[in-house]
């Protein structure tokens, strides 16, 4: 039987343990803490999903793909996990991203309707009194929607135990083969035990680059917001919606936590294990501000639920999945958009570990050339 460890039980680490271990892998995931502990990018409350990314077709698809994967997992589990809201884009200009978006949605086959911003109206309560005067139009992604993503995260990693996957609660080292930075051997050191595998898959979020030197990630603190407003702003009555030439994105409340109203763009460098989780009161005022542009009838909501998290960004925003020494594998750079496609990327990684196909060059460890396209953020200021 092929062995495998998975270092890190965030939703990549442990979708991707539970696909192995179905697959016919013996796999050993270990994680420094619990799957949905609240320094994984993975616990945050809930994440967005969406197949428009721009001009990309590869990650529209692999969306696509990914929704089903939530519903089996869904029925697997006995909960729901996908609230599909449906998701309104709020296209500032005819032929920007959004009409890229428009024209690939299109190709793919994947429902989508252009709209007059005026009709934005329908979507939200009236209470919020929605502005539109800087829209040009609107795109509206009917199967798009809204994850419970901690609850999924630990649902995953529950089910990948149920299918044989043993989980070990430590933090993993990489174990160089001359001692020193590599080449690596395809094997994790715990705690000065070394456990070898046919493969081993780091994992580790915003870890990695703490693990391995020279990786194009930069990890950036991400303060995230929601808002007490009336009921009426509930999921999945109320869709999500996106601003992508303002950075901004939100959806209504699930499970009582507000009205989520938050920036996107970058925030500053930061340390995942150590960084303060405590929101800064400008990350408020600039989400508050947002909030009372576009629904002048919330601008005073009160805060009502805050979560400091991470992205950890390639300078493209493609991620990172590549062979570093054989049969070592590095799995991050999500690039604050990975948490949608985790069900259809275990599935694409472990045809790679299976030899079916190789990774995509767009995954590489090579030079990035700086690109924003596949963010929901169109702009960093
Ligand atoms: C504010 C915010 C909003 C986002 N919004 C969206 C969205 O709307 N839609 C979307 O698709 N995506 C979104 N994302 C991105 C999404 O959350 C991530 O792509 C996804 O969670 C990445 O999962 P991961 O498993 O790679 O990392 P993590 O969830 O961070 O997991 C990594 C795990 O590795 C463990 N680990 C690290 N090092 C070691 C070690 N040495 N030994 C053992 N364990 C180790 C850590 O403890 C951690 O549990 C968002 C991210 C943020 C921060």
């Amino acid at each position: 039987m092929k062995s495998v460890i998975v270092v890190g039980a965030g939703i990549w680490g442990s979708s991707l343990a539970l696909r192995l271990a179905e697959t016919g892998w013996r796999v050993t995931l270990v994680e420094q803490h619990r799957p949905g502990h609240v320094r994984q990018a993975s616990a945050g409350e809930t994440r967005l999903l969406r197949c428009s990314h721009g001009a990309d077709e590869w990650y529209a698809r692999l969306a696509r793909q990914a929704r089903d994967g939530w519903r089996r997992l869904e029925e697997r589990a006995g909960e729901e996990l996908y609230l599909e809201s449906g998701m309104v884009w709020f296209a500032r200009t005819p032929d920007g991203w959004e009409h890229a978006s428009a024209q690939v949605l299109k190709n793919l086959d994947i429902a989508c309707e252009v709209l007059d911003p005026a009709d934005g109206a329908r979507f939200f309560p009236d209470s919020g009194g929605f502005r539109h005067d800087d829209l040009s139009f609107l795109l509206w992604e009917p199967h798009a929607g809204v994850l419970r993503a901690r609850r999924a995260t630990q649902v995953t990693a529950a089910l990948a135990r149920a299918a044989g996957v043993r989980l070990v609660r430590a933090r993993a080292v990489p174990v160089a083969a001359a001692g020193g930075a590599g080449p690596y051997l395809s094997a994790v050191e715990i705690d000065g035990e070394t456990h070898r595998a046919d493969r081993v898959v780091w994992a580790c979020g915003a870890w990695l680059p703490e693990l391995f030197d020279g990786l194009p990630i930069t990890v950036t603190r991400q303060d995230t917001l929601h808002f007490a407003v009336p009921s009426a702003w509930s999921v999945p009555e109320t869709p999500a919606w996106v601003d992508h030439g303002a950075s901004a994105y939100g959806h209504g409340d699930v499970d009582g936590v507000g009205m989520k109203a938050t920036s996107d763009a970058e925030g500053t460098p930061y340390e995942p294990e150590y960084g303060p989780r405590v929101v800064e009161a400008a990350s408020v005022e600039q989400a508050r501000s947002y909030l009372g542009r576009r629904f002048p009838g919330l601008a005073q909501a009160p805060v009502l639920f805050s979560q400091v998290c991470q992205y950890a960004l390639t300078p493209d925003a493609e991620w990172l999945f590549a062979e570093l020494s054989p049969g070592v594998w590095l799995l991050g750079g999500d690039s604050g958009h990975g948490f949608k496609h985790a069900p259809a990327l275990a599935g694409y990684v472990t045809g790679v570990l299976d030899g079916e196909h190789g990774p995509e060059p767009r995954f590489g460890l090579h030079e990035r050339v700086p690109a924003r396209g596949l963010r929901t953020s169109g702009h960093t200021g």
